[in-house]
């Protein structure tokens, strides 16, 4: 296998002019080395996100960050949006504001004020997620009515821009530019990892209009939750319950089943496995694992995650070609793919690494809307089956 690993990784941090944090993954020159930096200061008249917002009486209001609400039938937390936020300026709607500033302008509509960057990471301008400095963290009742609990939506959303390049993807990528993300994921979880009442961090693209993507510029986000989500909480009991039932630990237990059944097993490394879920749901899933156990991004060793930059590469691109048009041209998937990670608090033990990506197309011009079984009962019916899915991705190797 040819050297994955850049040289070296350079973080450089800075802050953006509303005070969010902007962090600059550079390995490349001559930012690697340090001879050069890039722009650190933003140019741009943005409020302090944080600075209370005058009123139309002269009054000034205090900023409100997002709030969650608990579905009392299900438990779920429901983050809420119209929050009261600092947003005087918007982005014309023709710049994209994950470009790199333009050479030619002192001034950018952009997010990230250098003029090219490798990696780059910064905190959501319009987070769903975030942590008011100051705002009290107590719950209260909706309405008065202690059925229906809030909490503020505190936490942190942040955006990864996976290259500088707006008509590129993830999977034109090199494998020593993934590589840097890997170090980009892993430094932003164990960060927010850090950050107090975040109980779970989750790295992930949405890839293609398809899927909701409204900036077609290649890049990811991270959530880092202030509560545990449906999904995990679920995860979470079933571990537990095979735990008591079997002493084992169910997402090892789970890989080595495929390893030992093999037939839906699409990938293979040194360090990592490729497989189609036995009960997988959605048109088209794959999980990709570590051999190794491993809690979480920052806990994967130099080799996986060199070993991981070749093999989710090699996965992405086939999965690009894993449906044809009629003329025999491959469709790109549009994809979902999300780290999940061991949460910080109980049942952390319980966790284990693996990247779940996930498509809703079912063919090429079919996609799988989630109607009245999915959206109303949660209840999941398959239009294919994992082992068809796994042959193809196999055809494809
Ligand atoms: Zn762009």
């Amino acid at each position: 296998m040819p050297p994955v690993r850049p040289a070296a990784i350079r973080r450089t941090a800075t802050t953006l002019a509303d005070g969010r944090e902007l962090i600059y993954f550079d390995d490349s020159e001559p930012y690697v080395s340090g001879q050069r930096t890039r722009r650190l200061d933003d140019p741009r008249p943005l409020p302090d996100r944080f600075a209370p917002i005058p009123q139309p009486d002269g009054s000034l209001a205090p900023v409100t960050g997002p709030q969650m609400r608990r579905d009392p039938l299900t438990g779920d937390w429901i983050p809420m949006a119209g929050h009261r936020m600092n947003r005087t300026f918007m982005p014309s709607a023709d710049a994209c504001p994950l470009c790199p500033a333009r050479e030619d302008a002192d001034y950018s509509d952009g997010e990230i004020p250098a003029t090219d960057y490798d990696v780059a990471v910064f905190e959501n301008r319009f987070p769903a997620l975030l942590a008011v400095p100051g705002a009290p963290p107590e719950p209260w009742a909706v309405d008065g009515e202690e059925l229906w609990q809030a909490r503020p939506a505190s936490g942190r959303c942040e955006v990864v821009c996976f290259s500088s390049d707006h008509d590129s993807s993830f999977a034109d990528l090199t494998p020593g530019r993934v590589r840097t993300i890997v170090e980009a994921w892993a430094d932003r979880t164990a960060a927010l990892s850090e950050l107090p009442g975040v109980q779970q961090v989750f790295c992930f693209e949405n890839r293609g209009p398809e899927i909701g993507v409204t900036l077609p510029h290649p890049h990811g986000q991270i959530y880092a939750f202030g509560y545990v989500t449906p999904r995990t909480r679920t995860m979470l009991e079933r571990a537990a319950e095979h735990r008591a039932a079997t002493g084992g630990h169910l997402l090892r237990d789970v890989l080595e089943a495929e390893l030992r059944a093999g037939v839906r097993i699409v990938a293979e490394s040194e360090h990592w496995v490729g497989y189609v879920p036995a009960a997988a749901r959605w048109p088209v899933e794959v999980h990709l694992a570590p051999r190794r156990d491993v809690l979480d991004l920052p806990g994967l060793t130099d080799a996986e995650r060199d070993d991981l930059a070749v093999t989710y590469l090699e996965l992405l691109r086939r999965l690009d070609r894993f449906f044809v048009d009629g003329a025999g041209a491959p469709v790109p998937l549009p994809y979902v793919a999300g780290w999940h990670q061991a949460v910080l608090g109980e049942g952390r033990e319980l966790g284990r690494l693996h990247l779940q990506l996930l498509s809703v197309r079912r063919a090429p011009g079919k996609l799988k809307y989630l109607a009245g079984v999915e959206s109303g009962m949660a209840s999941w019916i398959s239009d294919t089956t994992p082992e068809r899915v796994a042959a193809r991705l196999q055809e494809l190797a």
